[in-house]
């Protein structure tokens, strides 16, 4: 175990239910979902949040969005889906490991400010 959560998913220290699988990123269901599919997808590698892994490694950035594209089409999201990350404390980000969320299944309606 470390002391990161979703360092502990990608080794498997810790149950989660995979979706995708790529070699450099994962997709697993969102404990607690806020839409009928609410998955998150990570970058194997440990990176805090969304700067530090767009400057230490966009390419690698790039791939965990196209993976999450996917998850989209894999879940049968043809009418349309949200994809958001949240950055530091005012954001609500709780684990410290990037990740963007995919949501979708329903109407999302306007992002809530
Ligand atoms: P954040 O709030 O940091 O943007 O998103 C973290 C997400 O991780 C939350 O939506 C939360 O429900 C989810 N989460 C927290 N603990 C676990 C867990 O043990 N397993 C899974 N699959 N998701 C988790
Ligand atoms: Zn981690």
């Amino acid at each position: 175990m470390t002391d990161c959560l979703f360092c502990d998913i990608v080794a498997g220290d810790v149950p989660a239910t995979k979706v995708l699988e790529t070699d450099r990123a994962l997709a697993f269901r969102d404990i607690a979902p806020h839409a009928p599919v609410h998955v998150v997808v990570i970058p194997k590698q440990h990176f805090v949040d969304t700067h530090d892994i767009a400057h230490a490694d966009p390419e690698l950035l790039g791939e965990v969005l196209r993976a999450a594209t996917d998850v989209a089409v894999q879940e049968g999201l043809t009418g349309g889906y949200r994809i958001l990350t949240n950055t530091g404390p005012d954001s609500g980000q709780t684990v410290f490991h990037v990740h963007v969320h995919v949501l979708g299944g329903k109407n999302l309606g306007a992002l809530a400010g």
